[in-house]
């Protein structure tokens, strides 16, 4: 599957704001962000700070949408097959879209604190240190349903890299929609993320009426 492999930085920059791609390194003085380049990148970048022109409803929908696309690293074309799948389901499109996207696997990974980052997370995935419901997958846009278990598998847990997390995670720190059994290096999806289990401030309605133009 197709992703982004431009530089990273320069997303958030656009977006004007911390989109923490980059795990620890989002923590760091090596931020952007925490030396002051948090202009947008580009020749003019630097300029557009003292530039106050009020956005367009248009350019409001487009940079939520762009945010949300980045944090997940999806690309358009998938992105847009998520947005349709979320309005096909019962209930509010925006929050079934954040839903499906939290329910990917290299997410899952990610917010069980196997990974640092969702990049990261995806690599762990593709390399086929995962087993769901009992079948090896290395496929980071694998759908996580409720009741669905993901395992470290057998030969990775031997691995330096899962023996140093395995004394890193935190049980009581996965969000609640999920649970953790460290001892076992075992998850499950408890149920399918609300609104209010997603800690992302963004307003996923300004991408409903993106798509709905
Ligand atoms: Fe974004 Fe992280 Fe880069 Fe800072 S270090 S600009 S938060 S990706």
């Amino acid at each position: 599957m197709a992703r982004y492999t431009g530089p990273v930085c320069k997303l958030c920059r656009r977006e004007g704001e911390k989109l923490f791609l980059k795990g620890n390194r989002c923590f760091s003085t090596k931020c952007p962000f925490e030396q002051g380049r948090d202009y947008p990148p580009g020749e003019h970048g630097r300029m557009a700070r003292f530039r106050r022109r009020r956005p367009s409803d248009y350019s409001l929908q487009l940079r939520e949408k762009q945010k949300v696309r980045r944090i997940y690293g999806v690309l358009e074309r998938q992105f847009r097959r998520y947005f349709r799948e979320a309005e096909r389901r019962s209930g509010l499109t925006g929050e079934n879209l954040l839903a499906l996207l939290e329910s990917r696997l290299d997410n899952v990974v990610y917010r069980l604190g196997f990974a640092d980052s969702r990049v990261q997370a995806r690599q762990l995935v593709q390399h086929g240190h995962f087993v769901v419901n009992g079948h090896r997958t290395h496929v980071p846009s694998y759908i996580v349903r409720p009741q669905d278990t993901v395992l470290v598998r057998a030969g990775s847990r031997k691995s330096e890299y899962f023996k140093e997390r395995a004394e890193q995670l935190d049980e009581g720190a996965v969000p609640t929609w999920l649970s953790l059994d460290v001892k076992n290096m075992t998850a499950r999806m408890v149920q399918t993320p609300g609104r209010g289990d997603i800690d992302l401030a963004v307003d996923e309605q300004l991408i409903v009426e993106y798509y709905s133009r």
